[in-house]
């Protein structure tokens, strides 16, 4: 096992891994920009090392300093939590090469999920079902195009590559505005991201977000433990995940579950992954991978009793999974919400000094936040200050004890979104669940009126 890591990454998710650490005997090196330098987790990591200014560009994406920091500190491995560098195969290379262990998968295998036609083609090969769509990258001609359009059936969605954030997609409804919006979505994909590839998918009217988390080790051992519903989205970010998805077949799951294991085999995949799918009519649809742990595990944590960023820092350190998929059980149920700092009508960023934080408590809730009182919110990072996670035997016990921990919960001195996940926790389409990705819009358009 290593005898110290250092967490590229800050927040909550920084002090996540931290405690994992922890419990594990290994050393924790923090790494911190200026506007981070007074966060009460930097001071209980083991060491800590400033990379540089607020701005994320010359801080958590610098990654020169990120890497002197692991050679002053004598890290082992480096682990780089979500956003920031977390799916950056150039960076995970220039770790292993200079002879650090990336925990996370190979940067071949971040390369291949990171082009999203790449990916698609991969999971077909693999047997993982896919929005029908062109096979592959779309071609130049523009009377190809319409008759790959025709044969997928309109509305079709063009998407980007290398695209992601939910940006680099455009809807069309008629042959008449085809071509132009591939060739627009072709020109901001360029510019956005470097590769002006794009794809075409069906539209899906009415899906819901589904996903399921995997973990892989170095030995060809893989499982997965069951699935997300993250439908609850504003353009694109989700604000609430919960597990299972109310009401879908568990033999589906188990199926599709199985499929994605059955890919990570075949990729050789390594360390804790996200496949992510839109799920309509009783069907399941690949969209994306995500390599990495994602702002939503701990919903799965809460269900499987399993400590995902544990398992991830041990499958680097090359040990076999400690379970198999039959000793994985899917118990209760799970609520996430995620608190941002920000205006629950305006959706603002609300940055600034936190002057009251008062965490809810009691069986089955959990909180993960760095925030406390007299915790100054920077302007300079995503607006996400903690999560609010809860467990119950049934959906309804869980979202009983959601209304609770919410009534419980108290910050002053900035905005938050605490309200809207009041209002969502008694609304009753959510309560009787398996709401579709468009819902909150709606629902946010109708409080508007
Ligand atoms: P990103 O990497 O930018 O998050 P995704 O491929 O994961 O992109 O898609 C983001 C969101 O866009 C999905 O959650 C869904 O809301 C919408 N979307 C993507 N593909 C389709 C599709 N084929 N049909 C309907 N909606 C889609």
């Amino acid at each position: 096992m290593f005898k110290k890591i250092l967490i590229a990454n800050r927040g909550e998710i920084a002090l996540r891994i931290q405690r994992a650490c922890r419990e594990l005997g290994i050393k924790a090196v923090m790494v911190y920009s200026e506007a981070d330098r007074d966060a009460k987790y930097i001071k209980l990591a083991d060491e800590a090392v400033c990379i540089g200014p607020a701005q994320s560009a010359q801080s958590y994406l610098n990654v020169p300093a990120i890497i002197s920091a692991a050679e002053v500190t004598d890290a082992e491995a480096i682990h780089p939590g979500y956003g920031f560098l977390s799916e950056n195969a150039d960076f995970a290379e220039r770790v292993e090469k200079s002879g650090f262990q990336f925990i996370g998968p190979t940067p071949e295998s971040i390369r291949i999920m990171g082009d999203k036609v790449s990916a698609k083609q991969a999971m077909i090969r693999a047997g993982v079902p896919c929005v029908p769509g062109s096979e592959g990258e779309l071609p130049d001609d523009p009377a190809l195009i319409r008759r790959i359009a025709k044969a997928v059936g309109y509305p079709v969605i063009i998407k980007a590559a290398g695209g992601g954030g939910g940006r680099g997609m455009r809807v069309v409804h008629t042959e008449a505005a085809l071509i132009n919006a591939v060739a627009m979505t072709k020109a901001e994909a360029g510019a956005a991201f470097g590769n002006p590839a794009v794809y075409m998918e069906k539209f899906l009217q009415n899906p819901r977000h589904v996903e399921i988390q995997i973990l892989a080790d170095k030995h060809k051992n893989a499982v997965y433990l069951g699935e997300r519903d993250c439908s609850m989205q504003r353009r694109h970010q989700k604000i609430l995940e919960e597990a299972p998805a109310p009401g879908i077949n568990r033999k589906l799951i188990e199926r599709v579950g199985e499929r994605c294991v059955a890919a990570c085999k075949k990729i050789g995949y390594r360390g804790a992954g996200t496949f992510e799918f839109l799920y309509e009519d009783g069907e399941f649809y690949f969209i994306e991978m995500n390599t990495r742990v994602q702002v939503e595990h701990p919903v799965t944590e809460m269900v499987t009793g399993i400590d995902i960023v544990r398992t991830q820092i041990m499958v680097a350190a090359g040990e076999k999974l400690p379970f198999t998929q039959r000793q994985i059980e899917v118990r209760g149920h799970a609520i996430e919400c995620r608190i941002n700092a920000e205006d629950p009508y305006k959706f603002t960023p609300s940055p600034g000094r936190v002057t009251t934080w008062h965490a809810p408590g009691g069986p089955g809730v959990r909180v993960d936040s760095h925030m406390y009182t007299n915790y100054f919110v920077p302007p300079n990072y995503d607006s996400m200050v903690g999560k609010i996670i809860v467990h119950g035997d049934t959906r309804e016990q869980a979202m009983a004890r959601m209304r609770t921990a919410l009534a419980e919960t108290v910050v002053e001195g900035i905005n938050t979104n605490i309200a809207l996940h009041r209002e969502l926790m008694v609304d009753a389409k959510f309560m009787s669940g398996g709401t579709n990705i468009h819902y909150l819009e709606q629902w946010l358009d109708q409080r508007k009126r």
